[in-house]
């Protein structure tokens, strides 16, 4: 088989890069890994991936790997059509324009701004009405303006700074409008896509410094494609993976688990961060559990998330630095826990994403090292009084029952014992300046060394910008097609 452009991985950006370049009279084999579920009004979509009110469980990679203290995590990743687009919470945020300053050029903000407007559109994004507030959240927004942090309601604004907003989403009718059905539906009919679905990359074979084609396996059974131009779109954790199998990475990682070295390049694997959360946690009260039972009766929905509050810790250097996302769930014959958590959103703890060996269905070595640096656990625990104040306040006070999960004294060692993640890892195959030693992609994207190999998705971002990523996610998409097809 052969095509113009092989993009691996149908997730967030990876649909973005494929419908541009269709649009643009390119023909695109998109690979991915788990199932496609077709267009939307085929009805074939699992409706737990539909429903923007709660987080799915299923299509996941089943990840793990360390937390600070050397607790097993999950590292959820969505492998279906869709990628994380297809599970995730659906909260669009852009994070703060000196994040992308520190980009290669042509990675401003206001380079961007044309990429998130387009992403915007294409996927719907809109605050939810006041109407749809529900009880615990339309608290949480007035406890935190009851403590001095106003509502501000600027998510998407990369000027913004400390205040508390409604999320923007990207949900239409209760549907989680991930980037297969924004981007993939309008050009399905078009000669120009094809989607192979079960279709695991294994990597990118070059021949004197070109790309000549991709091998995988579909359902088992290997398939070549031939192409001079592949797109890596598998994610934080699984473009890392494919560079490593093709040869392009660290020497010494390479040799370690038998791969010949085509091109040695350091970064591959390297500046992988995530954001550290503290999970505090809260019983509700009847009086919540009667609430957010009249609010479902009357509004046919009850989303579990839609506020977060940014906050600026003591050495943040910048206008925030960290997120407090509340959400209620389930917990036990109709009553709610009040979940409470606390983000922090641009760590200096950097780990790494490594081969465990050469074989395709391997996971990739996850270590975030979490909680490396002395900082992060201050910053981290922060807020934790803030959040004890918050929950006293007379907004919440009837609606949060006692602390379940909460660090009564040593909030450092508790962070240590505790913490988990906020699903958003990046870095792994960097932009940057090519003279320095951790890049893996020059400014337009392009792998060092290789031509004829670009990176669209989160693990471009050499440093994890204060954002939830989804949104970003989806501009590098649109901005890398940009760079492509202009
Ligand atoms: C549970 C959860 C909740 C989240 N909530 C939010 C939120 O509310 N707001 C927000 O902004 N962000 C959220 N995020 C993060 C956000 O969704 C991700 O950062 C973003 O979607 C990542 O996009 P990506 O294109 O880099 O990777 P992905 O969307 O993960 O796409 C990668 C794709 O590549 C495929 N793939 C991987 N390896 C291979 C291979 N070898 N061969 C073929 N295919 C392969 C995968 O199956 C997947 O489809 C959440 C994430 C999770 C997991």
């Amino acid at each position: 088989m052969r095509t113009d452009v092989v993009v691996v991985g149908g997730g967030t950006a990876g649909n973005v890069v494929a419908a541009r370049l269709v649009e643009a009279g390119a023909s695109v084999v998109v690979c991915e890994a788990g199932p496609d579920y077709g267009a939307l009004d085929e009805g074939r979509w699992p409706s737990e991936l539909l429903d923007a009110t709660t987080l799915p469980t299923s299509h996941d990679w089943g990840f793990t790997g360390e937390s600070a203290d050397g607790r097993t995590l999950e590292f959820d990743r969505a492998k279906v059509i869709g990628g994380c687009s297809s599970h995730n919470g659906s909260t669009m945020s852009i994070g703060w324009s000196g994040d992308y300053a520190s980009l290669p050029p042509g990675w401003s903000v206001d380079a961007l701004r044309p990429a998130v407007d387009r992403a915007i559109e294409r996927t719907r994004v809109h605050v939810p009405g006041e109407d749809d507030i529900q009880p615990f959240q339309r608290a949480f927004l007035d406890a935190c303006a009851s403590l001095g942090v106003m509502r501000t309601d600027d998510l998407l604004d990369p000027k913004g700074g400390v205040g508390v907003s409604l999320s923007p989403v990207n949900v239409v009718d209760g549907k989680r409008w991930n980037t297969a059905i924004a981007y993939l539906d309008p050009v399905r009919q078009s000669s120009g896509l094809r989607v192979i679905d079960r279709c695991l990359v294994d990597r990118v074979e070059c021949v004197g410094g070109r790309v000549v084609g991709v091998h995988t396996l579909v359902d088992g059974r290997p398939l070549r494609i031939g192409t001079d131009l592949v797109v890596l779109a598998a994610g934080t954790y699984g473009t890392p993976a494919i560079l490593l199998r093709s040869g392009l990475g660290p020497a010494s990682d390479l040799r370690s688990v038998g791969v010949d070295v085509v091109v040695d390049l350091a970064g591959v694997g390297r500046l992988v961060q995530d954001q550290p959360v503290l999970r505090l946690e809260f019983a509700s009260t009847a009086l919540l559990d009667r609430e957010l039972a009249a609010f479902a009766a009357w509004r046919g929905f009850l989303p579990e998330e839609q506020t977060v509050a940014k906050l600026a810790s003591s050495t943040a250097n910048a206008p925030f630095d960290t997120h407090v996302f509340p959400w209620i769930e389930p917990a036990e014959e109709g009553t709610w826990r009040c979940v409470v958590p606390i983000g922090l959103l641009r760590p200096d703890s950097f780990g790494s994403v490594r081969l465990a060996d050469s074989d395709p269905t391997s996971a990739p070595v996850i270590d975030h090292r979490y909680l490396s640096t002395a900082s992060d656990v201050e910053r981290l625990v922060e807020f934790v009084p803030w959040v004890r104040e918050l929950v006293h306040t007379d907004a919440l006070r009837g609606y949060v029952g006692p602390a379940q999960r909460f660090p009564e004294d040593e909030p450092q060692r508790w962070a240590m014992r505790h913490h988990v993640h906020y699903w958003h890892p990046t870095g792994g195959a960097g932009l940057g300046d090519p003279d320095d030693e951790f890049t893996v992609c020059d400014a337009r994207a392009r792998v060092l060394g290789v031509e004829g190999l670009v990176v669209a998705d989160a693990s471009l971002f050499p440093r994890v910008p204060r954002a939830t990523t989804a949104l970003p996610v989806t501009a590098i998409g649109e901005h890398v097609a940009t760079k492509l097809t202009g």
